[in-house]
């Protein structure tokens, strides 16, 4: 149930401060020249294109809608230890302070972001959303129980494979290295992606939408509940600049059939050959980032990649 859910009324009203403290300063979040989110990876699960992108990009904001709350958390703390692995790092370097280990402090800055904003007055649209659970009492009790903070221990039981937790620690260990941007540019909310889109986000706002893995539905009555639709299109269309590009990826060969049905569909996407991406850093995460997608690749499983390009809007006489 999304009921719970928190949603600015219009994306004006959305601070994106508290998700990204060193990219977006206080005062100008919502004045038109602070930097927006521009990447956004719809069903992000545990974060892995998030936290692989992010140093390709170290001025580019990128978001993770999850709907899961113990996933949403997991990933949150996993960005703040890393951000504050690399802060510490960077200022030991400078001399400034004493190296502190990876990890330490979770609970600190970046915890004050899942604190709920605006609440108490009633109005749930009104309220702020938060990076994380709405506020610490929701917090699921079993989030980021490693060593010193680190979040070694996933939210969802079985989803995390010990070499993805492997992979996550050696993270943090290079997070204290040097990082270009030093996950500053990345944030996880917890959100519909089926509903809220143009609250949070301006129309032509986006210049990425990432599909990864969605969740197949196979059904037919569950159908509805896929993540691409045309319906929903026309809400990814509306968020997405013109040239901005839509990837997809899935193991299941019928929701491959059925995401470039419907987007081939669509008056306002074109399918983008291979070989015009083959520059791009974004297809390689795709394929191999995510943990849903090493797990097809441990589980020997194929693959079905498409991207589109979002076509610019027809002219009106
Ligand atoms: N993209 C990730 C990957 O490749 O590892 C996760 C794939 S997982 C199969 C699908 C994810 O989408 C789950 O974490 C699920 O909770 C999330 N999800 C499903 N429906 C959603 C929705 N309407 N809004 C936001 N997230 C959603």
């Amino acid at each position: 149930a999304d009921h719970d859910l928190v949603y600015p009324r219009a994306p004006q009203y959305m601070d994106w401060h508290p998700h990204y403290p060193q990219l977006v300063p206080a005062a100008a979040a919502s004045s038109a020249a602070a930097p927006r989110v521009e990447f956004l990876d719809i069903g992000c699960g545990f974060g892995g294109l998030l936290f692989q992108l992010a140093p390709h990009f170290p001025t580019t904001l990128m978001l993770g809608l999850e709907i899961r709350v113990q996933v949403t958390a997991y990933v949150h703390d996993k960005i703040w230890a890393l951000r504050l692995a690399h802060r510490r790092a960077q200022a030991a370097k400078r001399g400034e302070v004493e190296d502190a280990p990876a990890g330490e402090g979770v609970q600190g800055e970046g915890g004050d972001v899942t604190a709920a904003q605006g609440e108490g007055n009633g109005d749930a649209a009104a309220q702020q959303p938060s990076a994380g659970p709405s506020s610490p009492a929701q917090r699921p009790a079993k989030r980021a129980k490693g060593a010193k903070g680190a979040p070694v221990e996933p939210a969802d039981d079985d989803e995390l494979s010990e070499e993805d937790e492997r992979e996550m620690n050696a993270q943090l260990v290079r997070g204290a290295g040097d990082v270009p941007g030093g996950y500053e540019n990345i944030s996880v909310l917890r959100s519909n992606a089926m509903k809220f889109l143009p609250n949070f986000f301006e129309r032509g706002q986006l210049t990425k939408m990432f599909f990864l893995h969605p969740d197949p539905h196979f059904k037919r009555i569950k159908h509805k509940a896929r993540i691409i639709s045309q319906t929903l299109l026309a809400e990814y269309a509306y968020v997405l600049r013109p040239g901005g590009i839509v990837y997809t990826i899935t193991d299941v060969h019928d929701l491959h059939v059925w995401m470039v049905g419907h987007l081939d569909a669509h008056p306002l996407f074109e399918r983008i050959p291979d070989a015009e991406l083959v520059d791009d850093p974004c297809v390689a995460a795709v394929w191999g980032a995510t943990e849903e997608g090493k797990k097809v690749v441990r589980n020997k499983g194929d693959k079905w990649f498409q991207a589109y390009r979002r076509l610019p809007d027809p002219q009106c006489d």
